[in-house]
């Protein structure tokens, strides 16, 4: 593929590139860094799919591109468009059929030819209506005169006024001689880019127009309301459809057709509408198509159009996250650059409120020395913040307004989650200082990108009949399988049979909010360990992890937002699997304000979270000996 730098026009200060946010670039504002002209040169990452597009351009391919929304699907489908050749493009001409009127003739010539055939015909019927009248005129002057000589002018008027009449209307029959271009390129610069995403039948197959006049020198002659769908649109360019699967199948197999053939006769969509009973020769609609999706997509798609456009062009799957480099960075810089020229009235960022952006999308990545590549949430956040610094009249867009739109940007989940905090503060359900047994702050994550505290607490109690675990609501089956997982530890170094008590677990204010809770084994654990040992935990610890039956903790998603939520409701220690040590990313302003313990065993969390020694010391030392290899040994697999 073709590599393009940054505008070699800008100094890059190489020695401290590593450990510079914006990769060394030496720049006051985006304004210093150039644009590079080519679609495909602004795309950033997605190496392997920048490639393919080249060369399915090359190749005349067609392409699926599977991925997450925002990624640049439909750029680099416009990019393709920019690298196909513009000199076989085509105008397409429908044209009256005198034989069968239902049936419209179908003419392809070279881009720009189509005017001046239009042109010519106009011209013509221009000339013969002319004609006509003067014809008219001679014979109604010839008229009246005739009825002047006779002296009968009221006759006279009559017979003109007949005339006149017949000539109005069968005028009509000479419109039918102008062809309909219904594919004009000749203004086109590339080939063309059209975007089928969502379209329904008659847009993307084309369609006839119903005429409400069939009859009667009123109707609209039927090449005239024949309209070219998308996939005549772009004949000899890209034909782009996105969510591909959401196509019903017998549009899907229509597609197929068009695809094989290379041609697609036009008719109308709509069975009852008059413009059904017309159908065109066929027209041509060589496309290249660019099918994109999800990964769901990929499996409700038509599988023979599928095995189409993998038997006959490449797939190729999009990243969400690149490598964290200082060519990266610097070509994040040119992002916002490239997002603030395209919209054309923002103004442009200052270096500092580049860094901030270049920080949100390391942290948005979720990984560790990564970036995410989930460009459009990120262009969205340039649109944010340069609107307020344009808001205020002012030069530039400062790193304060990145941090604003920030704030402005959130999610619904976001929103909602720092709304709970801010009530729970009202009812005092915030971090309390004594240590309490049974009772363990879990995290959990709320919709994609907000995490959220959520108090567990744990009760024993002699069983009525067989001992049963007993949750709120829907997180029962997790709870369940959180104490069947400990139990098996429990045995080992506890005389208590778990079989004869009933546990109660609650999840404190737990709502119907969208929480996820399949993380938080090592929670419930903690809160039944204590409850059964009458060991306090301490409250101002939180934990996230999951629990093996070995008593390992195994790592568990959104670690990031967790512990800002923890740092949030102001615990001051966070416990999280050894094994997430790698995806921690949270912004400064909470990195001093907890501290964060890996964990990798269910022993190490119960000496940081259980409080008053030499209960807890001798509880944990019991632990370790038989969790992890110990249990190992015990218990051959
Ligand atoms: P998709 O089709 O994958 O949903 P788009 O191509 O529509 O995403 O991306 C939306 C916008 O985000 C683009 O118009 C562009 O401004 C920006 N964008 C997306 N991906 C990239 C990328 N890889 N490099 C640069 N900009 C990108």
């Amino acid at each position: 593929g073709s590599t393009v730098d940054v505008d070699p026009g800008v100094e890059i200060d190489e020695e401290n590139a590593e450990d510079d946010l914006l990769g060394g670039l030496q720049v006051d504002s985006t304004d210093d860094i150039e644009v590079p002209d080519r679609l495909v040169d602004q795309v950033i990452g997605q190496d392997e799919a920048r490639d393919i597009i080249i060369k399915a351009a090359k190749q005349r391919r067609h392409v699926m591109m599977i991925g997450s929304p925002g990624t640049g699907k439909s750029m680099l489908a416009k990019a393709m468009s920019q690298l196909l050749p513009q000199e076989d493009l085509q105008d397409v001409l429908v044209y009256h059929n005198p034989d069968d009127g239902n049936a419209p003739k179908v003419r392809t010539v070279p881009a720009g030819k189509g005017e001046q055939i239009i042109d010519a015909h106009k011209e013509e019927a221009r000339k013969r209506n002319q004609m006509r009248s003067i014809l008219m005129w001679i014979i109604i002057a010839v008229v009246i005169v005739y009825a002047l000589l006779a002296a009968n002018i009221l006759l006279g008027i009559l017979a003109a006024g007949i005339i006149w009449l017949i000539f109005r209307y069968t005028s009509r029959g000479t419109d039918a001689m102008v062809p309909n271009m219904i594919v004009d390129n000749g203004d086109q610069r590339q080939a063309p880019f059209e975007d089928a995403t969502g379209a329904h039948a008659g847009a993307l197959l084309g369609d006839v127009r119903h005429d409400p006049f069939q009859s009667g020198g009123m109707e609209t002659p039927s090449h005239d309301r024949v309209e070219p769908g998308s996939i005549h649109k772009s004949n000899k360019g890209v034909l782009f459809v996105d969510e591909i699967n959401t196509l019903d199948i017998r549009t899907q197999q229509k597609l197929m057709t068009a695809i094989q053939e290379g041609e697609f006769a036009i008719t109308g969509q709509s069975e009852r509408s008059s413009g059904a009973m017309v159908q065109t020769e066929p027209v041509p609609c060589d496309f290249v198509m660019i099918a994109a999706g999800n990964l769901d997509a990929m499996e409700n798609m038509h599988p023979a159009l599928r095995n189409r456009v993998k038997g006959y062009g490449y797939e190729v799957y999009m990243d969400d996250t690149i490598e964290d480099t200082p060519e990266m960075r610097r070509k994040y810089a040119r992002f916002v650059a490239q997002e603030v020229e395209r919209d054309g009235r923002l103004p442009h960022f200052t270096d500092d409120a580049v860094e901030e952006l270049i920080l949100e999308a390391k942290r948005r990545s979720g990984r560790k020395n990564h970036l995410t590549l989930h460009f459009r949430s990120l262009g969205g956040l340039v649109r944010v913040a340069g609107d307020i610094a344009r808001a205020e009249d002012r030069e530039y867009t400062t790193r304060d307004d990145v941090l604003q739109a920030k704030q402005r940007s959130r999610s619904i989940e976001q929103q909602l989650a720092d709304d709970y905090i801010e009530r729970r503060k009202d009812y005092e359900l915030q971090v309390t200082e004594e240590a309490v047994e049974g009772r363990v702050n879990g995290l959990a994550v709320m919709g994609e990108d907000s995490g959220i505290m959520l108090p567990v607490m744990a009760e024993i109690a002699p069983a009525q009949g067989g001992g049963q675990v007993i949750a709120t609501g829907k997180l029962q089956e997790m709870a369940e399988e959180s104490v069947q997982n400990v139990s098996a530890i429990i045995k080992k170094f506890s005389d208590v049979d778990l079989s004869e008590k009933d546990i109660h677990i609650q999840f404190v204010q737990a709502g119907q909010q969208g929480v996820d809770g399949d993380s938080a084994s090592i929670t419930v654990a903690t809160a039944v360990i204590s409850a059964l040992e009458d060991i306090p935990i301490d409250q101002s610890v939180a934990m996230t992890g999951s629990l093996s039956v070995r008593g390992d903790v195994l790592p568990v998603g959104g670690v990031t937002h967790k512990i800002e939520a923890a740092a949030k409701a102001g615990c001051d220690t966070v416990i999280i699997p050894k094994a997430n040590e790698q995806d921690v990313m949270i912004e400064d302003e909470y990195e001093e304000m907890v501290d964060i313990i890996p964990c990798s065993n269910i022993s190490e969390v119960l000496d940081v979270a259980l409080e008053g020694e030499p209960k807890k010391d001798s509880l944990v030392d019991r632990l370790k000996q038989i969790t992890g290899t110990a249990l190992d040994r015990q218990q051959p697999v």
